[in-house]
């Protein structure tokens, strides 16, 4: 090889790798259009049948209910609107981790994904702001919705005030007393939001009455959200994660990630990301689980989930309630049981019973892995991280950290130069209680006993051929 052609090779890479604007994606991808075996149908809890478009329409708006509902067409274009106001914090970086490398002494190379550059502070945004044009496309007054640990909440309420929608947010209790300024974030962007589970609801004063002490859970306050959007005119409810259109959104991550990497010929030997409802993970993984399906490449994908709350390690693949109200569709997914209260862990992104339907059949299919970890481990990685990279990651962000760090150490030791790529979802500005708690050492570890698990399972819903 000449020593120019040579240097070709060697193209150093940068710190960040950006995009041009004009290399942005202009739509989304959905994976299901390659997808063999189709995620099971939604199914309408009353009848026991596959949901149809109408009944879908009663609860969300009806270009979304169309994304939900289709498994065929693999690229969705992105209206301009929602194109122009990406670029207002699009692209997201593509960051080379060399500090980060060097401090682990690693013959690996990592890459991360940051989606923390907004205000709302992680990737939520992506899929906000498409479901709040939507919204006003149809030409409905506002929408409501649910939200955990606040990111989801805070996104919707930046896209609402940006298209001019009321936004009516139920915040799981434990998050609206732990993080009360992501609370003024969202009525700075002039959201209404009421701790859940709430007296607002007949759903939420039920759950109240059984159990008066519950710090609420994020299917509880979908419960509630629910009920809100269909008793009130001109509303309809959205959702941040697990449902198939927010992975078809939230593949603008893996798109630009894909062109970023392309441009420098570099391809990822493993792919990480934390797995709440799956919607980051789907999303960042999409063009790469893509070519996997089509047989063009292969990667090894790893969702990572908190061990209080492990849907796919420990879950059960079954028909189940998205919400603890029962009032959603029925979704096959990894499931712990809709009746299941996580214990507070500090990633309350992550504290979802169930599991994207997408994900949950990619992994039954054997096309990825998951792990789970306790919460001292993730702050262990987050703050070794926050020290080199300069990043301060949301806590849920940092169980994808925790694995990616975990496998760079393996390559030390295998002497394997592998490259790994995970999506770093967010910051962590608002979760300083739980760093505090963390840098007191007073941070507890829960690990579910097999009992609870089965608890949970055991109320399942019936659903014909599923006993
Ligand atoms: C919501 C959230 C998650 C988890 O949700 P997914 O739908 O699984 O992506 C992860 N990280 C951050 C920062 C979040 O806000």
């Amino acid at each position: 090889m000449r020593k120019e052609e040579k240097m070709m090779d060697n193209k150093e890479i940068p710190y960040k790798i950006y995009l041009e604007e004009h290399e942005m994606p202009k739509q989304w991808y959905n994976l299901r259009a390659d997808m063999k075996n189709k995620p099971a149908p939604l199914l309408n809890p009353g009848t026991g049948k596959p949901v149809t478009l109408e009944e879908m329409s009663g609860i969300f708006c009806e270009e979304l209910a169309k994304q939900e509902l289709d498994d065929q067409t693999p690229y969705i274009d992105i209206p301009d609107e929602i194109l122009q106001f990406y670029k207002m914090y699009r692209p997201a970086p593509l960051v080379r981790a060399y500090h980060l490398e060097k401090y682990l002494n690693t013959p690996a190379k990592i890459y991360y994904k940051f989606e923390g550059n907004n205000t709302s502070g992680s990737h939520k945004l992506n899929s906000a702001i498409a479901q709040a044009y939507y919204a006003k496309k149809q030409g409905l007054k506002g929408v409501t919705t649910e939200t955990g640990a606040g990111q989801w909440g805070t996104a919707l309420s930046m896209a609402c005030a940006f298209l001019g929608l009321d936004c009516q947010v139920y915040m799981v209790k434990v998050s609206y007393e732990q993080k009360p300024f992501r609370r003024e974030v969202m009525r700075t962007y002039g959201a209404d939001v009421t701790p859940s589970p709430s007296d607002k609801t007949e759903v939420g004063r039920k759950i109240r009455a059984q159990f008066p002490d519950t710090n609420g859970s994020l299917g509880c306050a979908i419960s509630e959200a629910v009920e809100a959007a269909v008793t009130q005119e001109g509303y309809r409810y959205v959702l941040g994660s697990v449902l198939t259109q927010v992975l078809i959104h939230q593949s603008v991550i893996g798109l630009e990630t894909k062109i970023a990497l392309d441009k420098y010929g570099e391809k990822p030997d493993i792919i990480i990301g934390c797995a709440g409802g799956g919607s980051n993970l789907g999303g960042l993984i999409a063009p790469f689980m893509g070519e996997k399906l089509r047989g063009e490449a292969d990667y090894r994908v790893i969702a990572v989930e908190p061990a209080s709350c492990p849907s796919f390690t420990r879950g059960t693949y079954a028909y189940d309630f998205c919400d603890t109200g029962a009032i959603c569709p029925l979704a096959k997914m990894y499931t712990l049981g809709s009746s299941f209260m996580p214990a507070p862990n500090h990633a309350g992104g992550l504290r979802y019973h169930g599991m994207s339907s997408v994900l949950s059949q990619l992994y039954d299919d054997n096309y990825m892995e998951a792990v789970s970890v306790t919460q001292t481990e993730v702050f262990e990685a987050a703050e070794q991280f926050a020290r080199v990279e300069g990043i301060l990651p949301a806590p849920e962000s940092s169980h994808a950290i925790r694995v990616a760090m975990d496998e760079a150490i393996r390559c030390r030791e295998t002497g394997e130069e592998k490259t790994i790529l995970f999506g770093l979802t967010g910051t962590g500005y608002f979760d300083m209680y739980a760093y505090e708690k963390f840098n007191d050492g007073e941070m507890e570890n829960y690990t579910l006993t097999d009992e609870e698990i089965a608890e949970s399972i055991a109320k399942l819903p019936k659903v014909p051929g599923q006993e």
